[in-house]
Parts: structure tokens; C-alpha cells; sequence
């Protein structure tokens, strides 16, 4: 049983080390890396994959290119104009028989436009393409070569998907060389498997993602990416598979309760709990009551009614004279619940309290010292509640909001909090019921399949952007009724915008900027991906503040989760055929919170195919997400899913279950397979498997399994 051999456990050394390991990669660089890949390991940018292919066009007339249109062309330089004041740009001048075309330099290194470019000479140059009414302008053009070495251009340019500070170059650059200095590693695929499919080598698939000749490169049936797909769900279903193992293990406690609290709560309520929120109940207390450790899974789509049946279940076990808690994605959210819960259970005899990474020092060592002695029965938190110092006197109950927020190795974490904790998940991504056993098989499953009954239907729109102005007019009426306003885009600047096919999709940033001049700068607010957690946050609670002076939030996808607005009415979703159907539904789902009519506008672009029409149509036909779902997968196959994230599965990094569904009982199985013969991957014969799981970051989660 000979471990590691020597140049292997080099190449693992580098696939594991820290970014800075690369060349001119320094401490400023590595931070914008690791946010651009969420690791600061090297391997991290081997799975940030591209998202397009450029094939550039080769010497076209200047008269004739598009705006963003990304060329090679040959042209002479006619004048160098040097700023007079040194901040602004270096223009150079430049044309050919077809037509001027302008290069716009803004910082370089001093000497660079002496060295490079001469009056009079002839020069080859690449980049993209800007028209505007008075000509056409390239700023800082990608190549520059001498005209008769315009060979050295690459006629073809791979894109990534790229964050401030980070250019396609450099990036380009650096995977390139992590691809140049690994060599492959031991295979933790099944040869026959391998063979069946066509499959080649981990290193080899890598190198085939991240060199695509053409866009069918990025179809969902690429055979580099199938592979690379199922090594992340073969880690999962291991990781799965590890974790609940040990799950199932455990005798739980019975948790009964003398039915006070509940019987208060529900009292209290303003509403009826609904036919399904009681079934569900039902199966949940059976679970609490039983010797067996539940671990349960509540699916119901957004709106259905998911929190108040979490509360109860949390009061069950406070009646029992044990602590529960619920952990959520973001600091929102948990403000919500503490809010909603702290009302309904005002006099009781209990003690809640929540814990965001907002807490100041002193209010946290309170907490810490109160949950320690018991004297907190419920606790509403995000992370925060992971952290090791966080210690309960006896845990018996922990529910999961947003699951598919949190991975295994979190979840773990908090169940090693309490002695066999009871472990409810709760999720509104709508899962098709052919996939529900295939992914959660070993879970109880609960569903949520009605929804309360005294919501007026939200009125599904679908229009060209051309009727922008219809739209205003109803912006302006809502606004005067005191109404708020979703606007959501795909992109978040123009700088997202990489070919001259995407040159109209919409950005948040713009329409901010227009909105502001439309509607006031006091009622508009702006949110995306790139903000801060904190800043986010502090937009999303002051846009759903009851006395906000904003109307109308600016946002990309980041407001889907769980949020709470109850006077937001309209959501507008600007180029909607560039989202997958699930995210529409859950966009959606942010407005008819009220008893005011809400509606859902969706803007389609000016490119959109029959097939795009089609699927807009299930979006106002349906309001049941299981349904939009499975109508989702039916047509899957359809679209590109390198680089883009629109699956309503987020929990996967490069898998997309719309395509890769059959793989994922096939991992299931090798995945019981390998720990039937190895329960803990401990031989060597494993040791391709450690790899893998540490490839997806799984292996704390199995170090914490071995630790008892
Ligand atoms: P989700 O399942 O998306 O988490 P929530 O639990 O946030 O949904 O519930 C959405 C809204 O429906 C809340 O305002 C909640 O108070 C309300 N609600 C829940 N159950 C009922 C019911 N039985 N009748 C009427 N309204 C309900
Ligand atoms: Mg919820």
C-alpha cells in the first residue's frame, strides 16, 4: 500500500496551492482571481470556464463592420494626438482604403506609443469595435503588430467571463499556463464508463473546454464538459452518500411537546393553515416523534407557505424544553423571520434571538453565552451560526431555509452542533418529480402542492421591448400608489457585453443611470452581484422598508432569493428570454405578496427565436413552479451552458441537471460502488476518489466524518 509517488503528489502540490503560486500573480491580483473563481486554489482556474468563442472578422471593410463587431485589420497611421492634459486619453488616427478608425489609449507605460507607432507606417491590429455617429474607434486594441506579421494575430479568441480589474488576456494567459505545467491525474472514473461514453482524461477534457473551436463547442452535449459534469456529480453523490450515512445512524430523540405553543401560535394567526401546510405538518411531528432521526425535505414553490409550518416545528421542540434554530442565506432574510416570528409569539414563554454577521461583538458573546446555557430557545441565524464557537446546551431541531444555499459540508457542521439533531430542509427550487428520487432518495420528502388560497393570480405579461413606453406609464401610476418596482437585467455593465450578438442586451447600470434622470434619483435604488454582501444588504432593507423613498429596484438575478417585499407589485425582466424558466418563476414569485393585483412583465429583445416565444407562453400559462420545471427540462438541449449560470440548480458548479439528469444515477451508483468496497476511502486504491473530493472542496466534509 505505497501512497503518493513523487512527481504525482508535485502536480497535486500545484493544483492545490495558493493562486500567488503564478507568475505576476501578487496579492492585489490573486484577491480579484478569487473572487472571480470563489477559491484562491490554482485548480479553481481550470473550472472557470469560457463562455463564448470569437471568430473575428478577418479584414473587413471599415465601412461595413458592427458596432462590437471584433476584427483584424490592416490600416496606416495617419496622426498621433497627445493629450494636453495627461488624464485624458492618447488618440491615434488611423485608415485604410475603406475607411477611419480611431485607437484610443488611456494609461500606458510612457514610451509605449513612441515604440509601437510611427506616423505614416502600416500596422496590423486587433479588438473590439465601437461605432458611434462620428466613427469608428477602437479602444486599447488587443494586438499590434507590424502589417506583414499580422499572421501572429489568432484568429479566433476564447472569452471568460471576467470581474473588474481582470482582463481576457492575462486571464487567458494564466489558465493556459496551469494547463501547460499539470499533468493528468488518476482516474476516479469507471474505464468502462470512460469507454462507453467517449470520455477522455480529466487533463484532456480540461484543455478541449478551454480551447473551443466553435460555438457547438458549448452545447450541452460536448463530450469535455459531459465528463468534467459528472466528476462534480460523482463528488457530490460521494459526498452525499459519506454524509448521510452517518445521518442515517443516529437514533434520534423523541421530541413530543405538550402542544401549548403551538396551540397559542396558531391561534394567533391571521389565516387558516392550508390542507397541504397541515399534511406536511403531520409528517413532520410523526418524524420529530419517532426514535428515528428525521432527515426531511420540504419542497414548496415560492409563496407556498414554507416558514410558518418551520415555526411550528421549532415551537414542538421549545415545548420539549429543547433549542432549535434555522439557518438562512443572507442577513435579510433572517431579519424577516426574527421579525415575523418575534410577532407572532409576542408573550410567549420563550426566548428568540437571531445572529447575522450585523451583530456587534458584545451582542454575539451574549448570544454565544445564552445559547450555551439554554436560555435561547430559538435561534434565527445565517453562517454565523456555523462557526465553531457557537456551542448549544441541547440542539434538537435545526431547519435548513434555501437549501440548495448550503452544501453538505455546512450542513454537517451544524448538525455536529446537537446531539442527533432532527435536520429539516427546505426548498422552493421547483424540482421535476422524475428527478426528486435520483437526487434526494435517501431523504423524506414533503410537499407543499397547494398554495394559500386567497392570492390574486399575478397577471403574466409578455412584450416586445418596443412597448418600453406602455411600460413607463405603469411604472408612474404605481409609483403614485405607493407601489414598488422590480426592474431586472442580465447583465450588470457594458463591459459584460462580449460579442456584437449581445450588443443589446440590457444592464442594470444603464437603466439605473436612465431611471434616475426618468423617475428621480431619491426613488431608485441598484443592486447586483459585484456589490458587497454588506452594501447589498443595506439596499435590499432599505428598498423593502415600509417609509422608503425607493420605488423601484434596479437588480440582476441577486434579488431571487426568498426576499419579502409586500408592496412590490410589478416585476419587470428585461431581455427574459436570456433566463431559464425556473429563475422567471422565482423571479416572480418577489411580487403578489399583497392583496393588491401584481404584475409580471416579460420583455423579450429583438432576438428571439420561435422556440424563445414557446417557452415565454409556459411562463404565462403556468403559475405552478413543479410544472414550469418540468416544461423547462422537456425542452432542455436547446440552449448554451458553458459559462452561464441559469439552471435552477445552483449548487452546481460545471452539472446541469436540465442536461445531465442521466448522469446523475449513474454517479449515485459508482459512488455506492466505490464506498461499499471502502467506506471511508481510506486504501489506495481511493485515492483517485480523495482527489476528486478535494477537487470539489468535499474534503473537510470527510475529515469531519472520521473525527466520530
Ligand atoms: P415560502 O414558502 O416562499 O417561504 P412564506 O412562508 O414566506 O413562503 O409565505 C408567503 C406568504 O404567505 C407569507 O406572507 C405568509 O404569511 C403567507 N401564508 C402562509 N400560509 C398561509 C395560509 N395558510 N393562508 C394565507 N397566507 C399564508
Ligand atoms: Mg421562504
Amino acid at each position: 500500500m505505497k501512497e503518493e509517488l513523487k512527481p504525482d503528489s508535485q502536480n497535486i502540490n500545484f493544483l492545490f496551492s495558493n493562486l500567488r503560486f503564478l507568475d505576476k500573480v501578487g496579492p492585489k491580483i490573486g484577491e480579484l482571481l478569487q473572487n472571480l473563481t470563489n477559491s484562491n486554489q490554482v485548480f479553481s482556474l481550470l473550472y472557470h470556464f469560457p463562455s463564448a468563442v470569437i471568430n473575428k472578422s478577418y479584414l473587413p471593410k471599415l465601412y461595413e463592420v458592427l458596432d462590437k463587431e471584433v476584427v483584424i485589420i490592416k490600416v496606416k497611421i495617419d496622426v498621433i494626438n497627445q493629450p494636453k492634459i495627461s488624464k485624458h486619453p492618447i488618440k491615434i488616427g488611423c485608415s485604410n482604403t475603406t475607411g477611419n478608425l480611431n485607437l484610443i489609449f488611456f494609461k500606458v507605460f510612457p514610451g509605449y506609443v513612441e515604440k509601437n507607432f510611427k506616423v505614416n507606417s502600416e500596422i496590423a491590429i486587433s479588438g473590439k469595435i465601437e461605432k458611434f455617429n462620428h466613427g469608428l474607434q477602437i479602444v486599447h486594441p488587443e494586438y499590434v503588430v507590424a502589417s506583414n506579421l499580422i499572421d501572429q494575430i489568432p484568429k479566433s479568441e476564447v472569452i471568460y467571463p471576467l470581474s473588474a480589474g481582470i482582463n481576457q488576456k492575462f486571464l487567458r494567459n494564466k489558465i493556459n499556463e496551469v494547463l501547460d505545467k499539470i499533468s493528468d491525474l488518476p482516474e476516479w472514473i469507471d474505464q468502462n464508463l470512460l469507454k462507453k461514453n467517449n470520455w477522455s482524461s480529466w487533463k484532456n477534457s480540461l484543455i478541449k473546454i478551454h480551447h473551443p473551436k466553435n460555438s457547438e463547442d458549448f452545447l450541452p452535449d460536448n463530450l469535455a464538459r459531459k465528463r468534467l459534469a459528472y466528476d462534480e456529480l460523482l463528488a457530490l453523490s460521494l459526498a452525499n452518500q459519506i454524509s448521510r450515512k452517518r445521518i442515517n445512524h443516529e437514533i434520534g430523540r423523541k421530541i413530543i411537546g405538550d402542544n401549548s405553543l403551538r396551540k397559542r401560535l396558531i391561534t394567533n394567526l391571521p389565516f387558516k393553515l392550508t390542507s397541504a401546510q397541515e399534511k406536511v405538518l403531520t409528517e413532520i411531528y410523526a418524524d420529530m416523534e419517532s426514535e428515528k432521526k428525521m432527515l426531511r425535505l420540504l419542497q414548496g414553490d415560492v409563496g407556498s407557505g414554507k416558514t410558518i409550518i418551520a415555526f411550528l416545528a421549532m415551537l414542538k421542540a421549545v415545548e420539549e424544553k429543547k433549542q432549535a434554530a434555522i439557518i438562512v442565506p443572507i442577513a435579510l432574510l433572517a431579519e424577516q423571520h426574527f421579525a415575523n416570528l418575534s410577532k407572532l409569539v409576542k408573550n410567549f414563554p420563550l426566548k428568540i434571538e437571531i445572529l447575522t454577521s450585523k451583530a456587534t461583538k458584545k451582542k454575539k458573546a451574549k448570544i454565544i453565552e445564552d445559547l450555551k446555557k439554554g436560555e435561547i430557545d430559538i435561534i434565527i441565524g445565517t453562517h454565523a451560526l456555523i462557526y465553531p464557537e457557537i456551542i448549544f446546551k441541547d440542539l434538537s431541531l435545526i431547519i435548513i431555509d434555501e437549501q440548495h444555499r448550503f452544501g453538505v459540508l455546512q450542513r454537517l457542521k451544524l448538525s455536529k452542533k446537537g446531539i442527533a439533531p432532527d435536520l429539516l430542509l427546505m426548498s422552493a427550487t421547483p424540482i421535476p418529480r422524475s428527478l426528486m428520487m435520483t437526487l434526494y432518495g435517501d431523504m423524506d420528502i414533503s410537499i407543499l402542492d397547494k398554495k394559500p388560497t386567497n392570492r390574486i393570480e399575478i397577471d403574466t405579461r409578455v412584450m416586445p421591448i418596443t412597448k418600453i413606453d406602455e411600460i413607463y406609464q405603469g411604472i408612474d401610476r404605481a409609483i403614485k400608489n405607493n407601489e414598488k418596482i422590480y426592474w431586472i437585467c442580465p447583465l450588470i455593465d457594458e463591459s459584460e457585453i462580449i460579442t456584437k450578438e449581445e450588443a443589446d442586451i440590457s444592464n442594470v447600470t444603464a437603466r439605473y443611470l436612465l431611471f434616475c434622470q426618468k423617475f428621480g434619483k431619491e426613488k431608485v435604488a441598484l443592486i447586483h452581484g459585484q456589490m458587497k454582501s454588506s452594501e447589498k444588504d443595506k439596499i435590499m432593507e432599505q428598498f423593502a422598508a415600509k417609509n422608503s423613498t425607493f420605488q423601484i429596484l434596479v437588480a440582476t438575478t441577486v434579488i431571487e432569493v426568498g426576499i419579502d417585499v409586500p408592496d412590490a407589485t410589478i416585476m419587470i425582466i428585461e431581455n427574459c428570454e436570456k433566463f431559464g424558466l425556473s429563475q422567471l418563476h422565482q423571479l416572480r414569485g418577489r411580487v403578489g405578496r399583497s392583496d393588491k393585483k401584481s404584475y409580471n412583465i416579460l420583455l423579450y429583445g429583438k432576438e428571439i427565436s420561435a422556440l424563445g416565444k414557446t417557452r415565454l407562453g409556459i411562463m404565462k400559462e403556468n403559475n405552478d413552479g413543479f410544472k414550469i420545471a418540468e416544461e423547462d427540462m422537456k425542452m432542455r438541449g436547446t440552449g448554451q451552458v458553458l459559462g452561464t449560470k441559469q439552471s435552477g440548480f445552483p449548487e452546481y458548479k460545471i452539472a446541469n441537471l436540465a442536461f445531465d439528469y442521466e448522469l446523475l444515477s449513474i454517479a449515485n451508483r459508482q459512488a455506492q460502488f466505490m464506498l461499499n468496497k471502502d467506506p471511508e476511502l481510506i486504501s489506495s486504491d481511493s485515492k483517485a476518489a480523495r482527489i476528486l473530493l478535494e477537487l470539489f472542496n468535499y474534503n473537510e466534509c470527510i475529515k469531519l466524518i472520521h473525527s466520530g
